[in-house]
């Protein structure tokens, strides 16, 4: 297993910039996701990895020795693109053997080392086919066995799943996690899904604005986004502009008492104010007049979605759009038009540097 350090890690092209200040540290046998909307940096990233790119600043130390000048061919990785690459005029053993063979492996030796890989990845006995006759899916496999012939050092996979149908997809995210488990190989995946983030990895590494956001967790980044940036990004998040008091925060004429204020805010400071939609509870009672109690706040249903096990409930609150999400049998029988009240409770209410 193998371990990676990036220093002060970034590239610019020319004026323009593409990644800059990362330090990561990608730990033995991990996953790790990177993930950011798109132009973050995420494949400039990746690609500084994997020695096509060479970074502007910073070094790369794989297991504590320094990597930055290696050419992609020596640093031992194996890869997988969104396009894939495979060579379609020949066939998927050969495709898998392919590196085998450069390395100057027996014949005998790549069917063998081909077949066990495609048993791997649950595609046995279809060495012989060319890739052009496999299904989408089936290519992902072959790309993906490919890039574990070598025993790669680290695993580095560029949007891989993106050109599939979300079924498949899913299927395939649970799939690739085990096989990489079942492996120990340390993994870095770049996505812009973060659902596909959340299923896959032990660590995610959010970018945003050229640079990395907050790393962590999936849960971690779920439940203690590090900003706004992060909080709006990951999840579906119901945002509000407040003002920060004592242990408690202000929105509009209405008080709302918080867990904790963190540190570095102030009284009197502009902030933002976190309710993720499952903890956001919608009462099916206008608020009573000139009651005010904290953490309760009048509100307009907008929309009601039913999605089958769970049903979300759209509210306009002071102009603001809130969403709060229940279980079918928990939701509150309401429907568009209504005057209600939301919840906010306490433990909830997490806030966040405007
Ligand atoms: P996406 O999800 O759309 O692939 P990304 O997060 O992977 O986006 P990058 O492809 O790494 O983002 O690009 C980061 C920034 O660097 C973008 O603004 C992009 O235009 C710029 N960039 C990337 N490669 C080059 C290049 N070869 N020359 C000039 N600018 C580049």
């Amino acid at each position: 297993m193998h371990d990676l350090v990036l220093e002060g890690v970034g590239k610019s092209y020319g004026s323009v910039l593409a990644v800059t200040d990362v330090d990561l540290h990608i730990p033995a046998g991990k996953l790790v996701c990177f993930l950011g909307p798109s132009g973050c940096g995420k494949t400039t990233l990746l690609r500084l990895i994997a020695g096509l790119e060479q970074p502007s600043r910073g070094r790369l130390l794989l297991d504590g020795a320094d990597i930055s000048g290696l050419p992609p061919d020596r640093r031992g990785f194996g890869m997988v693109f969104q396009s894939l690459a495979l060579f379609d005029h020949l066939t998927v053993g050969d495709n898998i053997a392919y590196a085998l063979r450069i390395r100057g492996e027996g014949k005998d030796s790549q069917r063998r080392r081909a077949e066990e890989l495609l048993e791997m990845v649950r595609l046995p006995g279809v060495a012989d086919r060319h890739v052009s006759q496999l299904s989408g899916g089936q290519r992902q496999r072959v790309a993906i066995a490919r890039a574990l012939a070598v025993d790669p050092k680290l695993f580095l996979l560029d949007e891989p799943l993106s050109a599939l149908d979300a079924k498949l997809r899913e299927a395939m995210q649970i799939e690739l996690r085990l096989l990489q488990q079942r492996l120990a190989v340390t993994t870095i995946l770049v996505t812009h899904d973060q659902r596909e983030a959340m299923t896959m990895a032990d660590l995610i590494v959010v970018m945003g604005d050229h640079r990395v956001q907050q790393v962590g967790a999936p849960s971690q980044i779920y439940r203690e986004p590090a900003n706004t940036f992060v909080a709006d990004f990951i999840g579906t998040s119901n945002l509000l502009p407040v003002t920060v008091e004592a242990g408690a925060v202000q929105f509009g004429d209405r008080r709302i008492t918080v867990a904790a204020i963190p540190d570095g805010l102030r009284r009197g400071q502009p902030a933002t104010l976190l309710v993720r939609p499952e903890e956001l509870h919608v009462l099916p009672t206008p608020d009573a007049a000139g009651e005010a109690l904290p953490n309760r706040l009048p509100a307009t249903v907008t929309f009601v979605r039913d999605v089958g096990g769970t049903v979300e409930v759209h509210v306009d609150c002071q102009g603001h759009a809130l969403i709060a999400e229940s279980l079918r049998k928990d939701a509150a029988p309401v429907a568009p038009g209504d005057a209600v009240t939301v919840d906010l409770p306490r433990e909830a209410c997490r806030v966040l540097a405007a």
